[in-house]
Order: structure tokens, then sequence, then C-alpha cells
């Protein structure tokens, strides 16, 4: 049976679309598979999280088509207040301060998601089979066939490179037997867009607490996402309140920067995990964003830097067909994480240490955390550090975002 696709991703969520749109313009034939229909409530990537976009994912969102479909649901980040609760010590990071005339950006997932499936549906090259699952998939000689099961029937599809897009617990990763390390925060995220008595002033606000970050994001002049971080065995009972006492319970740890919380949408809970396939690709394969690496939310990195390996990928797959060589040879992938290596190890050390250092009240600790923050607030080149690192601009970027 001949090959159908050059390119099977598993997944179309937040990564897996994004690559999608990213290689279509090569011409491709490209499918991808995802268990939940789009329009879905329930598709778990694409709910009512704000996301922070960095810099760096305008320009890849951008260059792929998807950055003017969102503009105008987009809000700007001007400054970033970090602080944390019972220390004397924050750190303010101001826009005014860099080249940049915004620190990054929060859009709804929900937004993202209308407007990467917008953008998939716009090329002839690219499948969509959804609502469907992956059940298998076996490696031939120079070709993958894959097992999906849609509408109660098994079929099988042949692809030369197979792409596991399909988060935190991929089966494509157990499939292939990857090995993974793993860390249970064993904290909880609770989200839920709030009113705010005074408006945020494109301020994105994090505060660390003994129990996890709260966070709260510029979605709208006087509306923000609340992100409340809560340990794994309190997270029922926080999500069980009235609003009423859950919005005390809010302003407690967050103070009134804002004035009183007026008002609060639905809370939705994700718990959290830190997971890091040891492996990222195996000849014809190749995982992407969460099912390579899960990330703390607490630095807002995780689909950034899943955007920034697509870029990396993107960038690999067009070179290979520009040299006539095949994309799913096994030197491209190599290359490919070669070119991500750093930056991958960079930001989960950022995100890794940020979680040890505040969720932990070790008496040396707390003074070098108050010290850490003063520091960044008074050493311009160790700020310029720190902002470029948040903005998805420290070391070699792909080409996608170098412009
Ligand atoms: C509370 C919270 C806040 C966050 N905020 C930010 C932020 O501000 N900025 C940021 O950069 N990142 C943020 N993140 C991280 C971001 O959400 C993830 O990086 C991103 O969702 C990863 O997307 P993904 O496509 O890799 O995985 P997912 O979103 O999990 O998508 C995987 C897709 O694969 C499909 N799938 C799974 N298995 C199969 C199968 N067998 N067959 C077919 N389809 C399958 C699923 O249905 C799903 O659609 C946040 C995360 C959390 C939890």
């Amino acid at each position: 049976m001949p090959r159908e696709y050059d390119v099977v991703i598993v997944g179309a969520g937040m990564v897996g679309a994004s690559l999608a749109c990213a290689i279509a313009p090569s011409g491709l034939r490209i499918a991808i598979i995802e268990a939940y229909p789009l329009k879905n409530d329930q598709q778990p990537s694409y709910d009512d999280r704000g996301i922070t976009l960095t810099p760096s994912s305008r320009r890849i969102l951008e260059a792929i088509g998807v950055w003017p479909q969102i503009q105008a649901s987009v809000n700007s980040i001007k400054k970033i207040h970090v602080s944390e609760q019972g220390r004397f010590a924050f750190t303010h990071l101001d826009a005014a301060e860099t080249e940049a005339s915004e620190l990054g950006y929060v859009v709804v997932a929900r937004s993202l998601g209308q407007a990467l499936h917008r953008q998939l549906s716009a090329y002839a090259n690219i499948t969509l089979v959804c609502p469907a699952e992956l059940k298998q998939f076996d490696r031939n000689e120079s070709d993958m066939s894959v097992e999906i099961s849609r509408a109660g029937t098994v079929e099988t599809i042949k692809t030369g490179l197979l792409v596991g897009a399909d988060g935190t617990h991929s089966l494509v990763r157990r499939l292939s037997a990857i090995n993974t390390r793993q860390r249970d925060f064993k904290q909880t995220a609770i989200v839920a867009n709030v009113t705010t008595q005074r408006p945020n002033q494109a301020t994105a606000y994090e505060r660390f607490t003994t129990h996890g970050p709260v966070a709260l994001l510029p979605i709208d002049k006087n509306r923000s996402v609340l992100v409340f971080t809560v340990n794994k065995e309190n997270a029922e009972r926080y999500l069980t309140l009235p609003d009423k006492q859950f919005i005390e319970h809010v302003e407690m740890e967050f103070g009134r920067r804002l004035g009183r919380i007026e008002q609060i949408g639905q809370r939705r809970s994700y718990p959290l995990l830190f997971v890091e396939a040891l492996e990222q690709y195996q000849e014809q394969l190749v995982l992407l964003g969460n099912a390579a690496h899960t990330l703390h939310p607490n630095a807002a990195q995780g689909f950034n830097l899943a955007l920034r390996d697509v870029a990396g990928l993107a960038e690999c797959i067009f070179a290979a067909i520009q040299k006539g060589l095949d994309i799913d040879d096994v030197s491209i992938l190599k290359k490919y994480i070669d070119l991500r290596h750093d930056d991958q190890q960079r930001v989960m050390h950022f995100t890794n240490r940020l979680a040890s250092g505040f969720y932990n009240d070790f008496p040396l600790l707390v003074p070098a955390r108050n010290m850490a923050m003063l520091m960044l607030d008074v050493l311009p080149d160790l700020k310029t550090t720190f902002i470029e690192q948040a903005m998805g601009l420290a070391g070699l970027q792909p080409r996608f975002v170098r412009g």
C-alpha cells in the first residue's frame, strides 16, 4: 500500500495544530488526528485559560499566519509585577526598559484554538481526521503504519514521519517505550476569569506563596485571568467553595492591588506535573509539546517553548526539502534536537528552579529569594537577561523567531 501522508501528527492541540500550519506551505501531505471534536467544550487544549505569549511566539504566529486572526482579541502586557507573600522584596519589569514595546501578550486558549483551526482548514494538503484516536503504530522498513479508530471502525494509514503532539500522557511516547523523568508538584492550578474594581493597566501580576503562585493576567481593561495554585489535597475544597468565599481567599493571598474582585467566572482545575521525555526522537518519530516536556505554569513557558520547537522542526524540514532529503531521515530529527536542546534545558531548569525556590520555606532560601528579587530590580544587566529569558529571546533561536 503506498504512503498516503508524509507527516501524521497525533493531537490537534495548540502544538500539533501549530506544527501543521508551520509546515503546510511546503506542500507535504499532512494528516492531523484528534480525539475530541474541535468545537467540543471538552476539547482539553482550548478552554478559557489565558495563555501568555512571548514576543518570540508572536513572531512565530505571524510567520504561520495565525497572529492576524487573534490580534484583535490579544491583550498586551506592558509591565510584570513579581512579589512574594509576607516578604519585603518585589520586582517590577517594564517594557519601557527594553527595546520592545510589549513584554508579552495574553490570549484566551479558545480564541487561539479557533484561529489555528481556521488556518488548518485553509490548506488543501492538511487532512483533519477528527474525532479519531491513535491506537497503535508499526514501523516498517520505510514507512509507519498508523492504526486509528474512527466512528467505531479501525483504519490504517501510512506515513513517513509520525509526530506525537498528544499531550502529557502521550500514547505515542508510551508505544515507543520512551522513558520519562517526572515530578509531581503536588499542586493544582485553579483558573478563572475575574473582573477587578480597578483596571489592570496591562500589568501581569505574579505573587509567590508557600502553596504556589497566584497570577493575574490582563485580558481586558478590568478583566484578568486568575491562576490560583493550591496544594493538591486542598484543591477540591477551593473548587467547591461559594464564589464569595473563594474570592476572600484569593484577596487574602493576592492583596487588593487591583481593588476588590467584583466577579468571577467558572473555576477549572489543572494538576501540575513536570514530565520530560528522555528521548524526543526515534527513527521516523518525534515528540513535541507536552508529550516532550510538560512544565509547571509558574513562568508561563510551556506553549512558548513548544512553539519555538515547532519553529525549529519546521526549519529543519524546510531545509531537508530544499536539499532533496527525506524529511523523516533520522539525521534531520537529530539536527532538530541539536538546534533546540539548549533552549529546552534552559527553560526546564528555569521553571523547575522557580518551583523549588519559592514553595520551600527552608530558612536559608527565604533571604536568598528576597535578595534575588532585589538584585533583579537594581542590576540592569541581570534584569535584561531575565527579561530576554522570559520573552523567549535568549540564546540561538530558530529563523521564524529571528525573523
Ligand atoms: C494552568 C495552566 C496555565 C498555562 N499557561 C500557560 C501560559 O500562559 N503560557 C504558556 O506558554 N503555556 C502555558 N501553559 C502550558 C500550555 O497549556 C501547554 O504547553 C500546551 O497546552 C501544550 O499543548 P499540547 O498541544 O502539547 O498538548 P495538549 O494541549 O494536551 O493537546 C494534546 C492533544 O492531543 C489529543 N490527543 C491525546 N491523545 C490522543 C490520541 N491517542 N489520539 C488522538 N488525539 C489525542 C488531545 O485530545 C489534545 O487535543 C499552561 C498550562 C496550565 C496547566
